[in-house]
C-alpha cells in the first residue's frame, strides 16, 4: 500500500461548531498554532437553523449561518488553519495522536481537541431519503416556513418534538405529533404547551412505516397500536415530516479508545473537557446530553484549547 501523508502539528481541532471555532480562536491567540477539519457539515448544525435569538452580544438576533461565518473568520485573523476535510479514522494508542484525514492523509498532534458535534437521527426509512427536501426534515426552525397554511407531522415524544410541534402550530393549519408510547416523554410544561394548543393532534402509540406522495410528501402510513391485537392502518394527509427523535453524538471513531455512554457520548471528567487520555479533550454536543447550545459548546471549546496549552507546557512541547 502506498505510504500515508503525514503531518505533525501541536493541535488539531475536529470540528467546525461553536465548540471547534472557539478552541481554534483561543488555541490559535496561544501560539498553539491550531489546525481545524471542519468536518461533514461546514458551521455545524446552526448552518441549518434561521434566526439565533440567544447568543450573548446579539440583542437583535443572528442567523445561524452568519453567526458562524462571523466565529470562523475571527478564528482565521488569530492564524487557525482551517481546512475542508473529515477524520475518518483515530489511533489514540499513544502520543502523538494519530487522526487520517479523508482517509488519505495522516495528522500527528501532541493534542486532539474533538468537537464532531451530534445528527439529528432518522427512523431509517427508505422513503426519508427519498423525500429528502421534498418534505423531509429534521429542523422545523429551518424549514417550518415553507409549510404556512399546510399540514405536518412531527414524530418523537420528548421535548424537541413538543417544542417544534408548537413552533410549527404557529405557521401550519394542522400537527400531528406521532408518539410511539401511550405518553410523552417531554417536561411538564412543554406537554401542557401541546395539549392546549388547538391545532396540534397527538397521535399516541402510533409508528410511521412510510411516506407517500407525487412529487413530494403528500401523507404518511401509521400503524396503530403495532404487534396488539387491535393493530390498525391508519393514513394522514400531510405536507411536512419532521423529525424530533434526538441526536447521535458523532464519536464512531473515538468509541475504542474513549469512554462513551450507552448513546455515545463522550465522557468527559466533571467539569472538564478533559477524556482519559491525556492531551486528547472534547468539547461540545459531542460530549454534552445535557445542555446543548451554541453558548455552552463555545464555552466548552474555550475550556478545551485553555486545558491544551496547560498540557503542553507540563509536556514542554
Ligand atoms: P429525547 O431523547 O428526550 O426524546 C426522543 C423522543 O423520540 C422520545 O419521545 C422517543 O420515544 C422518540 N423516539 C426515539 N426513537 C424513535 C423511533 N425510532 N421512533 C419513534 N419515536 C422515537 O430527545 P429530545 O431531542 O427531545 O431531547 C434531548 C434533550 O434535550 C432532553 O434532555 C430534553 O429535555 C432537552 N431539550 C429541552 C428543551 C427545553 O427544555 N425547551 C428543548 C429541546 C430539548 P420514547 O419516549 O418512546 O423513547
Amino acid at each position: 500500500m502506498e505510504e500515508m501523508t503525514r503531518e505533525k502539528v501541536r493541535c488539531l481541532i475536529i470540528g467546525s461548531g461553536p465548540a471547534g471555532y472557539t478552541a481554534a480562536i483561543y488555541a490559535s491567540r496561544a501560539n498553539l498554532s491550531p489546525v481545524l477539519y471542519e468536518g461533514i457539515q461546514p458551521g455545524g448544525q446552526l448552518t441549518i437553523t434561521t434566526e439565533v435569538e440567544n447568543f450573548p452580544g446579539y440583542p437583535e438576533g443572528v442567523t445561524g449561518p452568519a453567526l458562524m461565518d462571523d466565529m470562523r473568520r475571527q478564528a482565521s485573523r488569530f492564524g487557525a488553519d482551517i481546512r475542508a476535510g473529515i477524520a475518518t479514522e483515530a489511533d489514540l494508542s499513544a502520543a502523538p495522536y494519530k487522526i487520517t484525514i479523508d482517509g488519505e492523509k495522516v495528522i500527528e498532534t501532541e493534542t486532539l481537541i474533538i468537537a464532531t458535534g451530534a445528527s439529528a437521527k432518522y427512523l431509517g426509512l427508505a422513503d426519508e431519503r427519498k423525500y429528502a427536501g421534498m418534505g423531509v426534515s429534521a429542523c422545523a426552525t429551518c424549514d417550518g416556513f415553507f409549510y404556512r397554511k399546510k399540514n405536518v407531522a412531527v414524530v418523537g415524544g420528548g421535548d424537541t418534538a413538543c417544542e417544534e410541534a408548537i413552533y410549527l402550530a404557529g405557521l401550519a393549519k394542522q400537527v400531528y405529533l406521532i408518539v410511539r408510547k401511550p405518553y410523552l416523554r417531554a417536561s411538564k410544561v412543554m406537554q401542557e404547551r401541546v395539549f392546549s394548543t388547538p391545532n396540534i393532534k397527538v397521535l399516541f402509540e402510533h409508528n410511521t412505516v412510510g411516506l407517500f406522495g407525487e412529487n413530494g410528501v403528500e401523507g404518511a402510513h401509521l400503524v396503530r397500536r403495532k404487534g396488539e391485537p387491535d393493530e390498525e392502518m391508519v393514513d394522514i394527509a400531510i405536507d411536512g415530516f419532521f423529525l424530533a427523535i434526538g441526536h447521535k453524538p458523532n464519536s464512531d471513531i473515538f468509541k475504542p479508545w474513549l469512554d462513551t455512554d450507552e448513546v455515545g457520548y463522550i465522557q468527559t471528567i466533571p467539569g472538564t473537557p478533559r477524556t482519559r487520555i491525556p492531551g486528547v479533550f472534547a468539547a461540545g454536543d459531542v460530549a454534552d446530553p445535557h445542555y446543548r447550545q451554541a453558548i455552552t459548546a463555545a464555552g466548552s471549546g474555550c475550556k478545551a484549547a485553555i486545558e491544551a496549552e496547560r498540557y503542553l507546557s507540563e509536556i514542554g512541547k
